[in-house]
């Protein structure tokens, strides 16, 4: 069969791509390939379902414009679709002296990326929205919201079949030929063919440019974020969403408590490295994945310059004193008993030949291809409008 567009990848991403291009281009056929049977059971399915307002990101990147437009087209397509979702808000809690210069910074940063109600908040104030929190300020976050990424990505993929796109699952692409400019995908016992090329495969998105004869130095690092569940006596200690003040270079926003859509409160996620792409426990290795991670230079100068941050995130990986220590911070009451277990999600995050953690989305479009290559991060937020700006590129 051949199609005029295949996309690899049925998360968020490959799935909104697929629909925009439909709402672009009606007549072009589409197709998704998805190595599991299901979609959405990585990044997408495995995140903290937090509508992210923009706060964080540095003005007029594309992380900013894209999580900004991302916010508004999301919670349009809940509201014409009837998916939940909630704009709760959020607080961002500065507990020491030490961090007020970086929470101004944020109420700034925010400001410059348009957010609206943006309010640094004293003491009492914050104790009125959450009453059991230890912070001496904080930045409240009107337009944080909460929403269920699985059910977005299972309605997309509901709407691209109904417009004649077809999703096949269980297909895992492991050879990528292109022969007179046109695109020959197989796996393991099928085989289909297409003009154009899309690269949504996240974790390994990385491996299918390379798979594509697409020269990138990028190499996607995993790295595991796990997630403990408060218990019911817990959860009356938190109301919505309450956010450490982030160390400023580093891409991930810290351990924080978030009251999903579904009324439970995670806290988490840590940032540890997985021993493999796919790997959501702590003892999942991968061979191939290991090695691969173990001989790259660009690793070494990674460690080298977040040595000090990774070691802090494994001593709490291991120890749950460890963690409660790190949530107590913000909300003292929570202890070992009112915490369990819960799932983990693994990041696909990017880093450069210099073992830079790249910052911004990075997608490459050569010829008739295009490579999502670094996608963490506000990215379920800012799904609908990386998609549009994906089909944009297509003519
Ligand atoms: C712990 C954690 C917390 C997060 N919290 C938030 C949050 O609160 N808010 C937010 O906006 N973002 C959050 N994110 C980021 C967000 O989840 C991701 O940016 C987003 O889901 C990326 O979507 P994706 O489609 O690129 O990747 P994925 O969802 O990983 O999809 C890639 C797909 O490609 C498939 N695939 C890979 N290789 C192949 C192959 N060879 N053949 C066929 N298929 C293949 C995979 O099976 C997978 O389904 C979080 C991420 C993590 C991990």
């Amino acid at each position: 069969m051949n199609y005029d567009i295949a996309i690899i990848g049925g998360g968020i991403i490959g799935l909104s791509t697929a629909w925009n291009i439909q709402n672009k281009f009606p007549q072009k056929s589409i197709t998704i390939l998805e190595k599991e049977p299901q979609i959405a059971q990585h990044q997408t399915g495995h995140n903290s379902g937090v509508i992210h307002s923009g706060i964080y990101y540095k003005p007029n990147s594309k992380k900013a414009k894209t999580c900004r437009a991302g916010i508004f087209l999301l919670e349009k397509f809940c509201k014409i679709n009837e998916i939940p979702f909630k704009k709760c808000g959020k607080v961002i809690v500065a507990t020491k002296h030490e961090e007020l210069p970086n929470l101004q910074k944020l109420y700034e940063n925010g400001k410059q990326n348009n957010l609206q109600g943006l309010e640094i908040i004293q003491k009492d104030q914050l104790r009125e929205i959450e009453q059991n929190t230890a912070g001496i300020q904080a930045l409240l976050v009107p337009e944080t919201g909460v929403v269920d990424y699985t059910k977005v990505s299972q309605k997309l993929a509901e709407i691209i079949e109904k417009n004649g796109g077809k999703i096949q699952t269980g297909f895992r692409v492991t050879e990528i030929k292109c022969e007179h400019k046109r695109f020959i995908l197989r796996s393991s016992n099928e085989e289909i063919t297409a003009n154009f090329l899309i690269n949504a495969s996240g974790l390994y998105s990385d491996r299918i440019a390379r798979m594509a004869s697409v020269q990138t130095e990028i190499q996607i690092i995993p790295f595991r974020g796990e997630y403990f569940r408060l218990n019911q006596e817990g959860e009356k200690l938190v109301n919505t969403l309450i956010y450490p003040v982030p160390n400023p270079s580093m891409p991930f926003l810290g351990v924080h408590f978030t009251k999903n859509i579904a009324g439970e409160v995670s806290i988490g996620p840590s940032a540890v490295l997985a021993l493999a792409r796919e790997g959501y426990r702590k003892m999942d290795i991968q061979p191939t994945d290991l090695a691969e991670i173990l001989t790259t230079p660009a690793f070494w100068k990674l460690i080298k310059q977040i040595g000090k941050f990774a070691s802090g995130e494994i001593l709490r990986s291991f120890s749950k004193k460890a963690f409660v220590k790190a949530a107590q911070k913000m909300v003292p009451a929570i202890t070992t008993n009112h915490i369990a277990e819960f799932e983990s999600g693994v990041r696909a995050q990017a880093i450069s030949k210099d073992g830079q953690l790249l910052d911004d989305f990075a997608i490459v479009q050569v010829e008739n291809q295009i490579h999502i290559l670094n996608a963490p991060s506000p990215a379920a937020t800012a799904s609908l409008a990386i998609g549009k700006s994906i089909a944009d590129l297509i003519h």
